[in-house]
């Protein structure tokens, strides 16, 4: 397992290199799985990236047991910008693929501290679903589940 990980490592991938301390990054937290830093681009005031030490494309790539220890991770984070920034709540945000927004191809999850009276920033416009496009829509992921 150890060797595949490794296989997929980009040797050009820069969240690898922040994430195991080749790069200098604002690091508000670090175990032996992952390291969270500070957002070079912040859509609020401490917005952070829980980045895994190991190099996953994206959540359809992303090992189990790594994937169980985010959410625990995301609510410490998010406590503690309570705590310690005053915000309000927090989004919690997981970009896959280009189409979808992601523009770093080594897994990360935003933590984006809300603030009373803040901008609109994770939002969409929501359309009526029709009954029929609903069940051909559930068909079609049912069918690619079994
Ligand atoms: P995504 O669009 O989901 O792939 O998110 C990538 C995020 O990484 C963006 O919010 C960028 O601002 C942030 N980012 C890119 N490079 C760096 C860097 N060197 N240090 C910190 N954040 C970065
Ligand atoms: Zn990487």
């Amino acid at each position: 397992m150890e060797k595949e990980i490794e296989d997929m490592k980009d040797e050009t991938c820069i969240f690898c290199k922040i994430a195991n301390g080749e790069i200098p990054s604002e690091t508000v937290y670090e175990d032996e799985m992952f390291r969270v830093i500070l957002d070079l681009g912040p859509a609020s005031r401490g917005h952070a990236l829980i980045l895994p030490k190991d190099h996953y494309k994206d959540l359809c790539q992303l090992d189990e047991k790594v994937a169980a220890r985010i959410m625990p991770l995301a609510a410490k984070m998010g406590r503690a910008m309570k705590e310690s920034l005053g915000c309000a709540g927090f989004n919690v945000v997981q970009n896959n693929g280009e189409e979808a927004g992601q523009t770093v191809f080594h897994f990360h999850t935003h933590i984006i501290p809300r603030y009373e009276n803040g901008p609109a920033m994770v939002s969409w416009t929501p359309k009526t679903a029709q009954p029929e496009e609903l069940k051909e829509t559930g068909e079609a992921i049912r069918k690619a589940l079994s």
